[in-house]
């Protein structure tokens, strides 16, 4: 272990638990050597919260040239439910390095994401091309700059070395810094295979590792628990516009922070139908579904618990129904909590719900962009278009004791001026990848990092791609 040390010491810390759990939750797999790793980017801000010393980080560990002490590479074994259907996966271009220990005792996975073929690989060469991994970079920060649960990206590096997809592409590699890889995909890999033991031991792991407080320590708490923190999650998303694209099982975390960044987008207009991955074709992961469709992931896991939850399978099929059954009113209770806040309500009125619904309504008919519709929401200024509504929520505004000004500083506060809109995005990796010039993408990164503040710098971001260009579409970042 370790010959290839490095010996420069960075801040590395690692304690590998999960290289503990039983053997078939993964391989012992080293990344594939590139030709020539040359760093893009890295986040200081993120190395440093992390205990490591930026300015002694080297490409060729993110490009999985070195192993950096302490870690002990695999690739995790998983299943999932892709678009409905059940499959055997596991990181097929990814490896875990380990988890590294950071001053403030958090345990955080670190991962190279492209970084060679594993017997997880099927058919893909295990590799991934600059422009992806750029977008994933911008994604997950922006999440983490409008304060939702994600993975955050550490580096990217260039390989030197070509990926091919319809055309020769730069290859790269992501660093994915996460709270964990713990899919409800890795217990689908458990059941499927009968493992009974093995997914005690994940579940006490997941318990331990992401849900410590739990009053009771039991497998049908952590299963609420691990609902509850996805209700949260998804309505996060919902209410910034994002569209995560392919909520397959295997992308849904059980730490509840956002995994996966393929085809997602933020949407501008306002239509729950929006839709921006290409391989999506039935809307099956459109904006309006996500909540749906985690309620359906959830179901998945909690068939997984069901051994778990009682000796007897009846009455443990009683159990889950009970536990799953709690997930659209946590959703609600999550979505119409973050919109009271978007309309400046600091109380709750039986009405609200009611409210949001008029104005979404409104939204909707007049194809206004949603970012910029609730940004400049004011109640004491005439919107054309909102009418009644107005009227209708400066009354109810008036019926909290908060002044005009806490609610205007409350709204502020969480209708973002800046999202990552997809044209900015795009020019920002067409700078980047076709003339490797970064200095769009950093400038957009410094604006999502900071997304509510009042910039008016910030303009340059906030309106949505001139007309015409609505047929935006994402694709796997394969
Ligand atoms: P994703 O759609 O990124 O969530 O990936 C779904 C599955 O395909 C995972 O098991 C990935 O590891 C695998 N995969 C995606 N791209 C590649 C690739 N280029 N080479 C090998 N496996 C891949
Ligand atoms: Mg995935």
């Amino acid at each position: 272990m370790n010959k290839n040390a490095n010996p420069i010491d960075a801040g590395w810390r690692f304690d590998n638990s999960y290289v503990r759990l039983p053997e078939e939750l993964f391989l012992p797999q080293n990344p594939e050597p590139v030709a020539k790793p040359a760093m893009v980017v890295l986040n200081r801000a993120l190395a440093k919260s992390m205990g490591l010393d930026a300015d002694a980080l080297e490409a060729e560990v993110f490009a999985g040239n070195k192993i950096p002490p302490g870690a002990e590479p695999i690739a995790q074994a998983y299943a999932g439910h892709q678009f409905g259907n059940f499959t055997m996966l596991g990181d097929g271009r990814a490896i875990l390095l380990g988890e590294h220990l950071t001053p403030a005792g958090a345990r955080l996975d670190v991962q190279l994401k492209g970084s060679g073929r594993t017997p997880f690989s099927r058919r893909g060469d295990g590799r991934a091309a600059l422009g992806p991994m750029l977008r994933e970079y911008i994604i997950s920060e922006a999440m983490n700059g409008l304060g939702i649960p994600t993975t955050r990206s550490l580096v990217v590096v260039t390989t030197g070395e070509t990926v091919y997809r319809d055309t020769g592409l730069p290859g790269a590699v992501l660093t994915r810094i996460a709270a964990s890889h713990i899919r409800v995909g890795t217990f689908e890999y458990l059941a499927a295979t009968r493992n009974l033991d093995a997914l005690r031991a994940l579940a006490d792991h997941t318990q331990k590792r992401h849900y410590p407080d739990l009053a009771v320590e039991s497998h049908r708490a952590l299963l609420e628990a691990i609902i509850e923190r996805q209700a949260a999650l998804v309505a996060r998303w919902m209410l910034v516009g994002f569209i995560h694209g392919v909520m397959n099982t295997d992308n849904m975390a059980l730490s509840g922070e956002t995994i996966d960044y393929g085809p997602c987008a933020f949407m501008d207009t306002y239509d729950p139908e929006t839709v921006f991955s290409s391989i999506d074709r039935q809307s099956r992961y459109a904006y309006g579904n996500q909540s749906r469709i985690a309620h359906w992931n959830l179901a998945r896991l909690a068939e997984t618990f069901l051994p778990l939850l009682d000796d007897d399978e009846t009455r443990g099929v009683e159990i889950a129904k009970e536990i799953l059954g709690i997930f659209p009113e946590r959703f609600e209770s999550h979505w119409l909590g973050g919109m009271r806040e978007k309309l400046g309500l600091f109380n709750a009125e039986s009405e609200d719900l009611g409210l949001a619904g008029e104005l979404l309504e409104i939204m909707a008919r007049e194809q206004w962009d949603f970012t910029n519709t609730f940004r400049n929401l004011n109640p004491a200024a005439e919107a054309p278009g909102l009418g009644a509504w107005q009227a209708k929520w400066q009354a109810r505004l008036s019926r909290q004791p908060q002044t005009i000004e806490d609610a205007l500083a409350r709204m502020h506060k969480s209708n973002p001026a800046v999202i990552p809109r997809n044209h900015k995005v795009e020019e920002a990796l067409a700078a980047a990848v076709a003339s490797g010039d970064l200095g769009p993408m950093h400038r957009l990164l410094e604006a999502l990092s900071n997304p509510f503040e009042d910039a008016s710098e910030k303009e340059h971001y906030r309106n949505p791609a001139p007309a015409g260009s609505e047929t935006y579409q994402t694709f796997c970042g394969t």
